[in-house]
Formats: structure tokens, C-alpha cells, sequence
């Protein structure tokens, strides 16, 4: 992608353009992202394998708002708790009594 002021090329994800100083509009700068930024892969990445890891990667990203960054935050956080509470509801509820009924069997 090019500078619309200079014309000349500019860096992958710039906001600015290192030739001219230029500010790029927004809807540029937001073609020009890193792919790491566009919103499916973080929603993937935070909810297939990062969880709240994923976070920091959803804040950086410029391709949400802060009101999206904001929601998505609170359900990752909702959604982590859950998974920590199903974990904690498996082992202490469900596995546990069970494996003391098996203790006093054998
Ligand atoms: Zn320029």
C-alpha cells in the first residue's frame, strides 16, 4: 500500500507515513493491519486456545473499539471463570466421591 500524500510505500501496519509524516485515514490504516490483528483470529485464538491469555492480543489489536475490547474482556472472564468452576465441580464433586466409594469397595 501506498502513501496518499507521497505516494511512496509504506510499512505494514502504519499509522503514520515514515516518508512524509502524513497521518493515513483510519480506513487505510485498518487495511494495512497485521493479520494478527483481524478480529477472527483473535476471537478464535481467545476462545479455542488462549482463554484470558488472549487478552493482550485482543487490546492491541486497532481493528476492535474499546466498547468491543471491553465486552469481549468481561465474556473471556466469564467464560474462563466457568471453565475453572466445571473444573473445580468435576474433581471435588463428581470424581472424588466417586473414588472414595471405589477406596472403600476394594
Ligand atoms: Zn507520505
Amino acid at each position: 500500500m501506498r502513501c496518499p500524500a507521497c505516494k511512496r510505500k509504506l510499512a505494514a501496519g502504519a499509522r503514520f507515513c515514515h516518508h512524509c509524516g502524513a497521518e493515513l485515514p483510519p480506513e487505510l490504516a485498518a487495511t494495512n493491519g497485521k493479520w494478527y490483528h483481524e478480529p477472527i483470529f483473535v476471537l478464535l485464538m481467545i476462545f479455542l486456545v488462549l482463554a484470558i491469555f488472549g487478552l493482550p492480543l485482543l487490546w492491541k489489536s486497532p481493528k476492535f473499539t474499546n466498547r468491543q475490547k471491553a465486552v469481549v474482556s468481561i465474556v473471556t472472564i466469564g467464560y474462563t471463570a466457568a471453565i475453572l468452576w466445571l473444573m473445580y465441580y468435576m474433581v471435588f464433586v463428581v470424581i472424588l466421591p466417586y473414588y472414595n466409594q471405589l477406596k472403600n469397595i476394594i
